[in-house]
């Protein structure tokens, strides 16, 4: 089982992170498709900074006006009762996030949507609709993804506990002919994984759809790149994010 990596944020910057992270995502196109069925969610300090609470986008709300403050939270120590608290209408993000926390503990954050090329290459039959590293943006997740085929079942309860544990140590789970899920030990390392998926699909489907044959990249290649993304940036994803900042502006960003 991993362990946690990272601290828990504070509660004010997890609000405006993962506020900032939606706007980003909407701002990429992410998110647009059956947009009510986005899911989103953060662990983050307790306002007192003594406890931890889960941040939940409320279900329906567009990605491009999410805000700090719309954040639903539920405290973590209130189990069962804490998800009560909560309207029916978030019951497949609570869902969601208990069979994240139970399966991945050391996950922070988690985005799951139906980008429209990723779930295009989900829809491909077989090995074909494997992402394939033919690009920077294939590079960068190519090795960090499972697949998982859940055709036609509801995707609550045992359905949801085999997603994580689906995932392993990964943090991208491509769901046959659904969408994708991506976790991270940050808001900004489960946003950046999102962006980087659905552009590697992209550029996939697009390639395949020249009805050409495509040229890959080999495996030394991509060891090369993934060491070079390593070496230049501590937190290549957390720089992804900041430069997202722009956003939203007029915003004071606190400390971690
Ligand atoms: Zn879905």
């Amino acid at each position: 089982m991993n362990k946690p990596e990272k601290p828990l944020g504070s509660n004010a910057y997890v609000r405006k992170e993962l506020a900032l992270a939606c706007r980003a995502l909407a701002d990429y196109g992410i998110g647009d498709i059956d947009r009510i069925y986005n899911h989103v969610c953060a662990l983050a300090k307790s306002k007192d900074g003594r406890g931890k609470v889960m941040l939940l986008v409320p279900f329906a709300m567009p990605w491009k006006l999410v805000t700090p403050e719309a954040m639903l939270e539920v405290d973590m120590a209130l189990g069962e009762d804490g998800f009560l608290k909560l309207d029916e209408t978030s019951v497949t993000e609570v869902e969601i996030v208990k069979a994240m926390v139970k399966a991945r503990p050391d996950a922070r954050a988690m985005f799951h949507c139906h980008p429209v090329y990723a779930s295009c290459l989900g829809c491909i039959k077989d090995e074909d609709g494997v992402i394939e590293a033919v690009n920077v943006s294939c590079m960068s997740v190519v090795r960090d993804v499972e697949y998982y085929s859940n055709t036609g079942k509801k995707h609550y309860d045992s359905e949801l506990d085999r997603w994580f544990n689906a995932l392993g140590q990964k943090n991208v789970l491509m769901l046959e002919n659904h969408g994708v899920t991506t976790i991270g030990h940050s808001v900004a390392q489960a946003f950046d994984k999102m962006v980087a998926v659905e552009q590697a699909c992209e550029l996939q489907v697009k390639s395949l759809s020249c009805g050409k044959p495509i040229r890959l990249l080999s495996k030394e290649r991509v060891d090369r790149f993934i060491k070079l993304i390593k070496e230049s940036y501590s937190d290549h994803a957390q720089v992804h994010l900041d430069s997202c900042r722009h956003l939203m502006p007029g915003i004071q960003w606190p400390q971690k």
